[in-house]
């Protein structure tokens, strides 16, 4: 049921709204029917009780013959059978009838006659609702004393209640059916229009985990308490930014930093392993120097990063022939697959052209390439494929290695970040955001899919250089 049925605060709301416009209308309209029934009642009754008091007076003054001959007139032969009048005994013997054909089945409530009889003079009229088997409606019957020992039944059909209700219940029914979808598509609309808000804070929210730290989120016209969750994510969200940028320009300020120490530290060694007698000097020094190479290696990485970020290597655009790039960048790398045992294979569609920077995007496709080599084991394959497409370039690399874990695909092009299975290859974790830096420095971008276990494709997509 949870599969089929969406787990949305929208959804949630509108069931509610409806289910409580709902019972509220069952509630009104049995209420309203209620009355309606009551009030008919009523008036059968008053009818009834009018009907008694007039033959009695009748009675009263006269003789038993004129209240039957006026029971004659109310209730002439062949009208609709819709009331009978009975004059009997206290024993219920009849003494007169009118025509009771249709009312077969038609009984005496003792309990009543016992009342009436029970006392010497009653005015008191006393009623029932009979349901006789042969009729399709119950029946509303009045008993009275009219004169010594004369008591009278008089009966009216609840047919016309009972139509009335019927068409009232109908007519609900009508309305029901049409007020119910109303109510849902108002409060769907109502609701949709309260939740709008909160479902632009995830929106933004989820732009931001996938690196967009510019998004920000737009509503007007939404309620106070919206508006507050607005302000305050959109402040966070400035401040997130905030943060990263002094913490990236503090990383590339010590990375500045660090270059002319570490390159005197290393010119040291350098004189120190050139000139030095002493063979565990000159082993010290070596060592120094090939750790600080490392460091440089990196602060250098770090901030290329911070140029390709920045834009500045594409300030001054050239045409650059991307399919002879590319294909060169495979030539380069043609003896490590051959000795990793790997089938590479290129399918480069030749003279496609972007503007940019040459040396930064042979390091993009090469970085690629190396991960692709890198992170394939022996007996792989890894596929280049380019194409021009809706002025697009569009380079593929794929490959059959370790593949990126689903949780880590977005992380990789941050900055450092690395796997935890690839630890033990070499790398440093800045080839894939100055990859992506550069990619989006000439207004394109970098996308991955992968499964663990199967293979990684990398696209680069850039837009065609425009004459
Ligand atoms: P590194 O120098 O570690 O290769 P990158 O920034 O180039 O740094 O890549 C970041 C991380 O992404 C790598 O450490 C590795 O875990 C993962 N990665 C990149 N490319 C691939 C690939 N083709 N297959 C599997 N993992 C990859």
């Amino acid at each position: 049921m949870a599969a089929i049925l969406p787990n949305t605060l929208s959804f949630r709301l509108t069931l509610l709204y409806a289910l409580a416009f709902s019972i509220f209308l069952l509630a009104a309209f049995g209420f309203a029917l209620l009355l309606v029934k009551s009030s008919m009642n009523n008036e059968i009754n008053d009818d009834l009780s009018e009907d008694i008091i007039e033959y009695r007076k009748i009675f009263r003054s006269g003789r038993i013959e004129q209240v039957i001959d006026e029971i004659k007139r109310d209730i002439k032969p062949g009208e609709p059978d819709d009331e009978f009048v009975v004059i009997m005994d206290i024993h219920g013997q009849h003494i007169f009838s009118s025509d009771i054909r249709g009312w077969k089945g038609l009984g005496i409530n003792n309990e009543i006659i016992s009342t009436i009889t029970g006392r010497t003079s009653d005015d008191g009229i006393y009623f029932e609702t009979q349901e006789i088997p042969e009729r399709e409606f119950d029946t509303r019957i009045a008993y009275g004393l009219i004169g010594p020992d004369v008591i009278i039944q008089i009966g009216e059909s609840l047919e016309q209640t009972a139509e009335m209700l019927g068409l009232l219940i109908y007519l609900f029914l009508i309305s029901f059916l049409v007020i119910i979808p109303t109510a849902l598509i108002f409060g769907w609309y109502i609701t949709r229009r309260a939740v709008s808000g909160i479902e632009k804070v995830s929106n933004a929210a989820t732009a931001i985990k996938n690196g967009n730290l510019d998004c920000r989120v737009d509503v007007s016209g939404q309620s106070s308490e919206i508006q507050n969750l607005v302000d305050t994510f959109n402040s966070m969200a400035h401040r997130i930014r905030e943060l990263i940028t002094e913490m990236r320009e503090m990383i590339d300020n010590i990375a500045h930093d660090l270059r002319t120490p570490l390159g005197r530290i290393r010119m040291i060694s350098e004189m120190t392993l050139s000139s030095a007698n002493n063979e565990a000097c000159k082993t010290a020094a070596a060592n120094t120097l090939e750790q600080c190479d490392k460091l440089l290696q990196y602060i250098n990485a770090t901030l290329d990063v911070a140029e390709a970020e920045a834009g500045v290597a594409t300030s001054k655009n050239e045409p650059v022939d991307i399919s002879a790039v590319t294909n060169d960048a495979c030539e380069l790398f043609e003896t490590i697959a051959e000795v990793k045992n790997i089938k590479v294979t290129a399918r480069l569609e030749p003279g496609c052209i972007v503007s940019g920077n040459r040396q930064n995007l042979q390091r993009m496709i090469a970085n690629i390439l190396d991960n692709a080599l890198k992170y394939t084991s022996a007996n792989g394959k890894v596929d280049i494929n380019l194409d021009k497409n809706d002025n697009h370039i569009k380079i593929t690399i794929t490959d059959t290695g370790i593949g990126i874990p689903a949780i880590d695909q977005q992380r990789v092009f941050d900055r450092f970040f690395r796997c935890d299975q690839s630890r033990i290859e070499e790398g440093c974790g800045l080839g894939l955001s100055f990859s992506r830096a550069v990619a989006r420095s000439h207004n394109g971008d970098i996308t991955l899919t992968s499964t663990p276990g199967v293979g990684t494709e990398f696209i680069i997509s850039i837009p065609a250089w425009q004459k």
